[in-house]
């Protein structure tokens, strides 16, 4: 229960970063990883970078692993799984309420957001887990703040 609840709330670390702890231990605090992301999703947050996918999607183009020098993003190889996040869709999303809407579906460049029909009411947003990358393309778009990648 504690280890869920720290994983909640730690800060989203770039890609391929370890587990909180080995990364604050690792990470010198230099910033190299912050100019080389090409979509600017990279930010300083008390002294430490992190994600804000606001900001944009990651790409998983593994520029700020390659321009981490300290280990703090150790990448091993092209295929190594750059972290576990998934997107979550809330409750205060449009086509629950009765409001069609598919800007997640059209932003998601895998096609892991799917809708479903059902009666009475637009088609419901759902993630497809398996093949959700946690990119955060869908985060920024909602109209309504509804996604959370966690
Ligand atoms: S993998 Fe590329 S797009 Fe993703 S956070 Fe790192 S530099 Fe940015
Ligand atoms: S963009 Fe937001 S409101 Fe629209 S379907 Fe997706 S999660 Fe729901
Ligand atoms: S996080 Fe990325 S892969 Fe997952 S549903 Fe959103 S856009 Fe698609």
């Amino acid at each position: 229960m504690r280890g869920d609840f720290k994983a909640r709330h730690s800060p989203q670390r770039p890609p391929w970063a370890p587990d909180e702890e080995a990364f604050l231990a690792a990470c010198t605090r230099c910033g190299d990883c912050v100019p080389v992301c090409p979509t600017r999703i990279v930010v300083v947050v008390r002294g430490y970078p992190e994600v804000d996918f606001k900001r944009g999607e990651c790409t998983f183009c593994g520029a700020c692993a390659a321009a981490c020098k300290d280990g703090a993003l150790p990448r091993a190889n092209a295929q190594a799984r750059p972290w576990n996040i998934k997107a979550r869709i809330a409750d205060n999303c449009l086509p629950r309420r009765g409001v069609e809407c598919r800007i997640c579906g059209d932003s998601c460049p895998v096609s892991a957001i799917r809708f479903s029909p059902r009666l009475g009411g637009p088609p419901v947003a759902e993630v497809d887990t398996a093949s959700c990358t946690g990119c955060g393309a869908c985060l920024a778009p909602c109209p309504v703040n509804a996604i959370r990648i966690t």
